[in-house]
């Protein structure tokens, strides 16, 4: 009998981990079609004379002891992590301190808030008492509605806390008013915290109870302080993957688009597939198909097979797109205040999120934070300054130089470099980043509906389920897929229930 096959669109972690587990669990022979020339998705590095951009910055932590020890099958942690030390082994996960601080009113805060002396000499002690008496208002009088995340927030933390550190941060992240968002999202990324848990890992500091397990389960996700991180950035992992999944049989086609899904009779028996210089899509059969490309797309490749509710809700789904600048600079003119000893004084910070008004910046990478292995040069500094836009739109239009100029300035105003100490810049636009909880996402169900009664296709990982995933969960995904594939299971609901107990490491 012909071996079987599993066609899967997108060489991300999602795909690449339905490979490796049918490879590892299976006879199906898994055929992957990645339609960008990289391997990684989101999670991939790019390189840019001699230095590593990890684009959104990836922690490798999970909740999920299954992907910990995943992760850990293909690299081991590093026996050693201290700073430039000469660690011999390449395939590691480093074992990273992640501080990550809030710039706000041209001060540190650290994230989530924290309750310190400096805390309040910085926000004023009428603000404080202000935060106070609106907290304690929402918790007495919470608002009944909580439908959108402007409520979820303010009956979380009281309505100055969400005017000071949520509603326009949140809005540079999503372009949209928080009332325009469900309240879901903020459900779903920020549910474990709470006043509660800051006031307690403040009593927790001041008690010196150590917190520096890398399971770290009962932290509110937000509070994590460690994470694992391969030695050369996340897309080190994944080409690994990639490796391995070739090694064993799987069959990886690059610059190769899933344009069309070829349906019948309630199967999918094949999509059609581009190459960069094909004129013509080739036609590809298989027995089970496992999409991580968008709904959006996957949804429009059907023609017109789709029942016409099920096009109008995909049709209808938002992305929120996202541009990075890699910015090498000489030095940072901000200095480190903290007690955390740092080489060349470099502020303490993996990343750093920039809730200033004057400037569209929306977050700071400081790359020879997350490993000292993505600089070339150690005594440079590797930045990642993100940006938080829509495709098409007018910042997305424009040209490289002048986006690096934008950038530049943006962070001149904020105080952070010297514009003589700028020394080169690479511009990256990373379409279809976030998956937004608002647009036609309320209705999303129906498109549930129609692709779940298609039995041989399996929609799992992030813009694949159109949900908020982080690698862990998009992976889990993929795992579940592959678990129903082994059992002859057609139902998936398994795989979208992960769905409803995910708990995060916060917002990306
Ligand atoms: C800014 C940011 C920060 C993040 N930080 C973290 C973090 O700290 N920790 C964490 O765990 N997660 C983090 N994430 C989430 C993580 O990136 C995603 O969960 C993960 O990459 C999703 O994997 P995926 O395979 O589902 O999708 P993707 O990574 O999007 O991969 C999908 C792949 O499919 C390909 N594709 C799309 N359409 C087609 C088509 N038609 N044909 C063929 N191929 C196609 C794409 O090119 C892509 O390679 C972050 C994300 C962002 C945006």
């Amino acid at each position: 009998m012909a071996q079987k096959k599993a066609i899967i669109f997108g060489a991300g972690p999602a795909g690449l981990t339905a490979a490796y587990e049918l490879l590892k669990r299976t006879d199906v022979k898994p055929v992957i079609y990645e339609m960008t020339g990289d391997i990684g998705g989101i999670a991939k590095t790019v390189h840019y004379k001699g230095n590593r951009i990890d684009i959104g910055g990836h922690r490798f932590f999970s909740k999920s002891d299954r992907v910990m020890q995943w992760w850990l099958n293909i690299f081991p942690l590093s026996e050693t992590d201290a700073p430039f030390s000469l660690e011999r082994s390449d395939k590691v996960m480093l074992v990273r301190n992640r501080i990550s601080r809030i710039y706000y009113l041209r001060h540190f805060f650290e994230y989530p808030i924290s309750l310190q002396s400096s805390t309040f000499l910085k926000l004023g002690i009428g603000k404080i008492a202000a935060m106070a008496l609106s907290y304690i208002q929402a918790k007495v009088w919470p608002l009944k509605k909580e439908d959108n995340l402007e409520e979820f927030f303010i009956n979380r933390f009281g309505r100055v806390l969400y005017a000071t550190f949520f509603k326009h941060y949140t809005q540079k992240v999503w372009g949209v008013s928080c009332r325009r968002i469900s309240a879901e999202w903020g459900r779903q990324r920020i549910k474990s915290l709470s006043i509660t848990k800051i006031v307690l890992t403040a009593l927790k500091k001041i008690l010196f109870v150590p917190d520096v397990s890398l399971e770290q389960k009962k932290t509110a996700t937000s509070l994590i302080t460690r994470f694992m991180y391969p030695k050369f950035g996340p897309g080190q992992l994944w080409e690994e993957v990639a490796r391995i999944v070739r090694q064993r049989g799987g069959e990886i086609h690059l610059k190769c688009k899933v344009i069309a899904v070829n349906y019948r009779g309630g199967r999918v028996t094949g999509i059609q597939v581009k190459g960069e210089n094909d004129k013509e899509p080739t036609v590809v059969d298989g027995d089970y198909f496992l999409s991580t490309m968008p709904i959006k797309e996957l949804i429009c490749g059907f023609g017109g097979e789709v029942p016409s509710a099920a096009r109008q809700v995909a049709d209808g789904l938002i992305y929120r797109d996202f541009i990075t600048v890699g910015l090498l600079v000489k030095k940072l003119t901000i200095k480190n205040t903290t007690a955390i000893k740092t080489y060349n004084d470099l502020i303490p910070d993996t990343w750093v999120y920039v809730q200033e008004r004057d400037v569209k910046l929306g977050r700071i990478q400081v790359f020879n934070n997350w490993s000292p292995y993505l600089v070339k040069d150690k005594d440079t500094v590797w930045l990642g300054l993100e940006f938080f836009c829509y495709e098409g739109d007018r910042f997305w239009r424009r040209s490289d130089g002048d986006i690096t100029q934008f950038a530049v300035q943006d962070l001149i105003t904020i105080g952070f470099i010297d514009r003589d100490d700028v020394l080169d810049s690479v511009v990256i636009r990373m379409p279809k980043a976030y998956p937004a909880y608002f647009g036609s996402y309320k209705d999303i169900d129906v498109v549930r509906s129609f692709v779940n009664g298609i039995d041989n296709l399996f929609l799992i990982g992030r813009n694949g389920m159109h949900q908020y995933n982080n690698m862990d969960h998009s992976m889990l995904t993929a795992m579940a897929a592959v678990d129903n594939i082994v059992k002859g299971v057609t139902s998936k609901e398994n795989i979208w229930g992960l769905h409803e107990t995910k708990e995060y490491i916060e917002s990306e």
